[in-house]
């Protein structure tokens, strides 16, 4: 027997409200029984991404029904603000008028036709508007789906382009530890965190290893204020040894996100520039993540002047709306693949859903609110405000560093600040403050000891200022 309660605007069942049930619907069915089915149903038939199913089917999932603005409803009718932008990709909020417009509209026309021998209008302009965008000097687009195979796309191209320049020894890559570019074998070869990537090791190439510009951590042992940037000699130590056959150096500028919210000191990125062209080898910047506002400019690579050689961008690219990943490249490397079709050297590469006519038009919505609404220039109150934080939780006994670079950033808890002695791993220290933040309306994701802060880039600083306010509070609860 449900104990329902209607008041004039609206529905509350036992104390929950619920908007979305008309009583028709509860007198046809008990919204519990309703509820418990999607439940066991998602538990019986869904295997979620990055989760351990025994424990996933421990507690009651929390189902989405609905979103608006910075905020996701559950099935129950409680609201959440969106701390993470929905895994890093929402861009300007839920619901935008302006992409369900255009996606809808595009519904009409064609949702998907094959780039593989034919041309749609969507991917045409949506592939200028990027080019319009992104550094100087980047100039082709190749279109996938997702973060991972912007990666795979970008790594195949660099490995081809040298093919094709007849040098044949430039076999592998430099990557980063802790770097994440994502879950497919190619992605994982370039990944340097090893509690996602050891396991699979067998099916991985070769690559060689850089160290992270992880100053709070240093591998080298330095201290940030007088290292010089140490970690850019070992980088320069490889490639004076193995240039000959390295393709490219790979990295995710500016933050290494998924290894942590790893924040690069300032000069760095410039620094990496430098050395690729000293040694002759290809710069791939995964912006993935940092792309599209998050880092308090368009695109990370902007803070330090960088142009690279490839870049791939996908989670903000459509606003979070739609999975799309575009891979851009110079003519330089574009051009090298043109030759008579006998030669063989096309890009053989290519994905079903490459340039999706909807998810291009959610792109290209996407551009346009950043133009209208000025996007990036108005975040700059916000980062100003989510600094003064950082600097104020570090003061906290169980934080050990809390870094950003714009609107991405983490607070890393520690068991002995002193010592830097992190918590173990099966503590899920992360884990517990992020299930306290959710009791107070927050949703969060964390990185181990970590915890992620990416709100969408439209949050106003009302709502940023509570969240923090909660994920402080949470962080002392707990610790
Ligand atoms: C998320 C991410 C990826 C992978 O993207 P998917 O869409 O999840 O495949 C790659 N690189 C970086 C830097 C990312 O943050």
């Amino acid at each position: 027997m449900i104990k329902f309660h209607i008041t004039r605007n609206n529905l509350t069942v036992e104390g929950t409200e619920v908007k979305k049930y008309c009583l028709r619907n509860i007198v046809k069915m008990d919204i519990f029984e309703h509820i418990n089915r999607l439940r066991e149903d998602d538990r019986k038939y869904i295997w979620h991404p990055f989760t351990q199913m025994k424990e996933w089917v421990e507690e009651p999932p929390v189902i989405i029904t609905e979103a608006k603005d910075c905020f996701i409803k559950d099935i129950k009718g409680t609201w959440y603000l969106d701390g993470v932008s929905s895994l890093w990709v929402n861009i300007h909020g839920h619901g935008r008028r302006e992409i369900n417009d255009a996606i809808k509209a595009q519904l009409d026309k064609v949702s998907h036709t094959t780039l593989l021998g034919l041309a749609n209008v969507p991917s045409i302009e949506l592939a200028k508007r990027l080019v319009d965008i992104t550094p100087e000097g980047l100039s082709r687009v190749f279109y996938s789906d997702n973060g991972s195979t912007s990666v795979e796309v970008a790594l195949k191209m660099a490995f081809q382009y040298w093919k094709h320049k007849g040098v044949k020894s430039r076999n592998t890559f430099i990557a980063l530890n802790n770097a994440y570019h994502g879950d497919t074998l190619g992605a994982v070869s370039a990944g340097g965190v090893d509690i996602f990537h050891e396991t699979f090791g067998p099916l991985l190439f070769r690559t060689f290893r850089a160290p992270s510009p992880y100053c709070y951590r240093c591998e080298l042992k330095r201290e940030p204020d007088s290292c010089k940037t140490a970690c850019l000699e070992v980088m320069e130590e490889i490639l004076k040894r193995h240039s000959d056959e390295i393709a490219g150096v790979i990295l995710e500028p500016l933050v290494q996100a998924a290894g942590g919210m790893i924040c690069a000191p300032g000069g760095y990125l410039k620094g990496v520039r430098d050395l690729c062209s000293r040694y002759d080898v290809l710069l791939i910047l995964d912006e993935v993540a940092t792309g599209f506002g998050r880092t308090g400019k368009m695109f990370a690579c902007e803070h330090e002047d960088v142009v690279p050689d490839i870049i791939c961008l996908s989670k903000g690219l459509t606003g979070g709306y739609l999975p799309l990943a575009a891979t851009i490249c110079t003519d330089e490397i574009h051009e090298a693949f043109l030759g008579e079709f006998r030669e063989m050297k096309t890009f053989f590469h290519g994905h079903s859903y490459t340039g999706n006519q909807l998810g291009c038009v959610a792109g290209l919505a996407c551009l346009d609110i950043f133009e209208n609404d000025r996007t990036v220039e108005k975040l700059q109150p916000g980062i100003a405000l989510f600094n003064k934080w950082l600097k104020e939780v570090e003061k906290l006994d169980h934080v050990g560093d809390a870094r950003a670079w714009g609107m991405m950033g983490g607070v890393e808890l520690v068991k002995d600040k002193d010592i830097k002695e992190e918590y173990p791993w099966e503590e899920k220290m992360g884990w517990q403050v992020v299930y306290k933040a959710r009791e107070k309306g927050v949703f969060l994701r964390p990185l181990g000891n970590i915890i992620v802060i990416m709100p969408p880039l439209v949050i106003s600083e009302e709502n940023f200022n509570l969240m923090l306010e909660i994920i402080s509070n949470a962080i002392q609860e707990i610790t």
